[in-house]
């Protein structure tokens, strides 16, 4: 079963008189409920390459299709809608309001998705059922990436994409986050797509894309993964 596709997909940037080509032509198939790991240096368009797929940004070039949808046919309305209903996203930094518990921080993105889980539920499965009434400052930094790990889960998205998910973090809490998305992946079936430099987290990938230049350079397949029954 497919999920992405993408098709000789370029990035040009254009500022001012300068061009820089952050994606030069890049091809790649991703099949639902793999965990992919993107590694390479600063500036090979690991970022550029992972909005494109996740529908915040749109190619200069190529197609890409997720399952049967051309997402560079919709417009602006319809791929907002696909990024809505189809993507969960983590970032470096929690995100959270500080203003908001940990639950009304995992309502505010359940009360306008189409099929979400109760948030008590999304915050048990990150381990945070007892703490749903702490504010994001009451909690620890591991803590509040795991609340946002239950929000970008509650919406029940077919795709979670994070980036630099544990770079905030000591290697302990980090695993701890890992856990929780090595879950989602293996209870819900969601694709995963991670930036990292964590060498832990390669290791759990089923293939690691190696950016070089605005290109995929290297593709990895990690046959040694064990696979939980
Ligand atoms: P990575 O995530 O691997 O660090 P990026 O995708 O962020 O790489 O960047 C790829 C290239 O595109 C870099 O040269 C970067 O400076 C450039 N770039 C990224 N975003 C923009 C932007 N919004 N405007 C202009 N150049 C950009
Ligand atoms: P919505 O679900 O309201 O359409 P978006 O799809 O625009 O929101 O964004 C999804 C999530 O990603 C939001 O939490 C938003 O704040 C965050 N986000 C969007 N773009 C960026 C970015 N460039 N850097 C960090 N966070 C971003």
């Amino acid at each position: 079963h497919r999920a992405f596709s993408g098709r000789d997909l370029r990035k040009t940037y254009v500022t001012g008189a300068t061009e820089v080509h952050a994606l030069r032509g890049v091809d790649f198939d991703i099949r639902k409920g793999e965990i992919l790991v993107l590694l390479g240096p600063s500036g090979s368009g690991k970022s550029t390459w992972l909005n494109i797929v996740g529908g915040l940004d749109r190619p200069t070039a190529g197609t890409l299709h997720y399952a049967d949808t051309e997402l560079t046919a919709l417009n602006e309305r319809e791929l907002t809608r696909f990024r809505r209903a189809q993507i969960g996203f983590i970032f470096q930094f929690y995100n959270l309001i500080p203003s908001l518990t940990a639950e009304e921080n995992v309502r505010l993105v359940t009360d306008i998705a189409e099929n979400p889980m109760e948030p008590e539920e999304a915050l048990a499965r990150v381990g945070l059922a007892e703490r749903r009434h702490h504010f994001p400052a009451q909690l620890s930094g591991g803590e509040q990436q795991r609340v946002a790990v239950a929000r970008a889960i509650a919406k029940q998205p077919g795709v979670l994409l994070c980036d630099e998910p544990t770079g905030a973090l000591d290697s302990q809490t980090g695993v701890r986050v890992l856990e929780t998305l090595e879950a989602a992946n293996r209870e819900l079936e969601t694709t995963l797509l991670i930036i990292t430099h964590n060498a832990g987290i390669a290791a759990m990938a089923d293939r690691v894309f190696h950016f070089l230049d605005g290109q995929i350079a290297r593709i990895e397949s990690n046959s040694s993964k064990i696979k939980p029954a």
